[in-house]
């Protein structure tokens, strides 16, 4: 696939962390490559079609010079998520941020920063069994949603479902959601338990009550093994609350780890409980 680059945009602004520097400025350079999708545009010939490189650079400007930051990683940050969301044919952003003046008192050619973003495709579960129920499930859609680099793109039907694991507690709800995000894993993790602790989770047993629980299935086709965080969930295929509302907005959505679609997983998941009941 083709992509859109912009190379050495001249802005004089006021960036850094010294007086002289928010003081008297100095010229930055910004080069920076998109990521559409450049097939229409190859073929139709029209700007509509495409990504105005001319407002990107209108943008980049706009950015460069509404604040100073004290920081030219949080400046490259800003230009690079403020141009996903403001050119939503982008699936994926690089922005360099180039600052030859920089205070370094040894000769230096110049010194630059590169933050990049790109949407990916994620699937999250969700569940609850206190309280209620639909209301906590909303609230934490609702929080995803407004949190800066998630989009909810889908959210399934929920299903009740008996308690898993400790079995003396209340039936749960269950769903799952597609969202895109920029935000890496771990980040996405960090998210999704704060959320938990905002709807006042609770967590004294082990599979026992929650307001709000939100589990990471899959993040694309990535395979993650952290301290904190394994994806795909290792559990999902043993769960029907998780496979049957998955199977319904993500049924042809491939698990990188058994090399089966999820519609797939849960016929398996079935047969196998209609064995088990035999
Ligand atoms: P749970 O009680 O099921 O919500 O488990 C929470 C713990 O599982 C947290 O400490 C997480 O760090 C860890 N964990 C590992 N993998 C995942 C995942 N894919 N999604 C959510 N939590 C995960």
């Amino acid at each position: 696939m083709g992509h859109i680059g912009i190379r050495d945009l001249e802005v004089f602004a006021y960036h850094g962390v010294y007086p002289e520097e928010t003081e008297k400025g100095q010229m930055f350079y910004v080069s920076a490559d998109l990521y559409p999708d450049t097939w229409e545009a190859e073929h139709r010939d029209d700007l509509d079609s495409s990504v105005d490189y001319g407002a990107v650079c209108e943008y980049i400007k706009e950015v460069m010079t509404r604040q100073n930051y004290k920081l030219i990683e949080r400046a490259a940050g800003e230009i690079c998520e403020g141009l996903m969301l403001n050119f939503p044919k982008l699936h994926k952003a690089c922005v360099k941020l180039y600052k030859p003046e920089a205070p370094i008192p040894i000769p230096f050619g110049t010194v630059y920063v590169e933050a990049c973003r790109e949407w990916r495709e994620v699937y999250i579960g969700i569940g609850s069994n206190m309280g209620d129920k639909e209301k906590n499930i909303r609230s934490a859609v609702d929080l995803l949603s407004q949190t800066e680099g998630i989009q909810v793109e889908k959210v399934s039907a929920l299903i009740q479902t008996e308690p898993y694991g400790y079995t003396e507690q209340d039936e749960f709800l269950n769903g799952c959601l597609k969202l895109k995000t920029w935000m890496p894993p771990e980040e996405l993790l960090k998210r999704t338990q704060e959320i938990e602790r905002l709807l006042h989770r609770e967590r004294k047993i082990h599979w026992g009550p929650r307001t709000i629980d939100l589990d990471i299935l899959l993040y694309g086709e990535e395979v993650i093994h952290t301290r904190d965080l394994s994806v795909p969930h290792p559990d999902m295929i043993n769960r029907r609350f998780v496979l049957e509302p998955l199977d319904e907005i993500a049924g042809w959505v491939w698990h990188p780890v058994e090399k089966k679609t999820i519609h797939q997983l849960k016929e398996i998941l079935s047969k196998k409980e209609a064995m088990s009941h035999d």
